[in-house]
């Protein structure tokens, strides 16, 4: 398996930011995230406050940034990452499509995750609680399996899921009407509130009703740093770092909204870049140690 210097997660400006930069410094990188870049980067109306670019736009600051991933040649791998391991002197990814990949040095740049995890959802993760429908639908082949789906680019998760299990119950925490290829996925419109159960899940409670299931699969756009890097200090919701967006793990640096507040677009990107001078300091101090 060929190893990545870096691997970035997340295409928001401070994800992008971190690849230019470790690009312009001749780094191997891969980059995962969406193709479509950060829906939260996009959804501002106007943007007042990001120099050399007055009065733009969410999305005419993703289609400047794309152009400019393009004249460097940077390409973006449409994956989500779901955990990422320390092994030593290197990374183990675990992917959406439940592949495998290596990288010496990892900058996180997901975004910040609002909430908290549901009561339940710690306490029976691998044991009926999952993040990831590829890697996981085959555990519960024929079996009733739920969905709580933050956006709708799940919907295709929910669908794959009706192929391999029983019947799939969908509940939606978005406002857009769900879209299915496969018939019978249940869409219910209630806001989750607990996942119980005594060694594994057995239902998912809504504020009206309780779903007796075998899994609860939770699809966000952003995991909780400390389920996607086992190990890894946060403050509630943001990683905790230094000046140089060092985490307490060697090897692993943070940016932008995951790195906490303030969540702007500037500091998103500046923080990118730091994380990725940080990377190459700490790469170039690794191979010194190999001499
Ligand atoms: C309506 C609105 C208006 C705003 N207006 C302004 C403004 O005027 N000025 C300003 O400075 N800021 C503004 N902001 C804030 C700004 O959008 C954020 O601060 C900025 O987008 C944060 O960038 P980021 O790269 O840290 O994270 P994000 O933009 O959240 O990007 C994170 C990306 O990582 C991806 N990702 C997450 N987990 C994974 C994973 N496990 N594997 C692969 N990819 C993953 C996500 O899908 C996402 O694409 C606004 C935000 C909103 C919502």
């Amino acid at each position: 398996m060929s190893r990545a210097d870096i691997a970035i997660i997340g295409t928001g400006p401070a994800g992008i930011s971190a690849a230019i930069t470790a690009k312009v410094r001749n780094k191997n990188i891969v980059l995962y995230g969406s193709r479509d870049l950060s829906q939260k980067m996009q959804a501002a109306e106007e943007i007042l406050n990001y120099p050399g670019l007055p009065r733009t736009s969410g999305k005419a600051m993703a289609a400047a940034f794309e152009a400019q991933l393009k004249d460097l040649g940077i390409e973006i791998t449409e994956k989500r990452v779901t955990s990422v391991y320390a092994m030593g002197d290197y990374f183990a990814l675990q992917l959406s499509d439940n592949t495998m990949a290596e990288a010496s040095s990892v900058i996180l740049a997901t975004g910040v995750v609002a909430g908290h995890p549901y009561p339940g959802e710690e306490q029976f993760l691998g044991r009926g609680v999952s993040y990831c429908a590829t890697c996981d639908a085959p555990l519960y082949k024929g079996k009733d399996v739920t969905v709580i789906a933050s956006s709708p680019a799940e919907e295709a998760e929910a669908d794959y899921l009706a192929e391999v299990c029983g019947h799939v119950r969908y509940l939606p925490l978005y406002r857009e009407q769900p879209k299915f290829t496969h018939a019978g996925i249940e869409v219910i419109r209630e806001k989750p509130v607990e996942i119980t159960g005594t060694t594994r899940v057995e239902a998912l409670k809504t504020e009206q009703n309780s779903y007796p299931t075998s899994c609860v699969f939770i699809l966000r756009e952003a995991q909780f740093p400390a389920q996607l890097v086992p190990g890894i200090e946060t403050d509630g919701t943001a990683v905790k770092a230094n000046l140089q967006m060092c985490t307490n793990l060697p090897g692993v640096f943070v940016a932008g909204d995951l790195a906490g507040q303030p969540y702007q677009y500037i500091k998103s990107a500046g923080q990118g870049n730091v994380a990725a001078i940080s990377a190459v300091s700490y790469l170039a101090r690794q191979a010194r140690k190999n001499l």
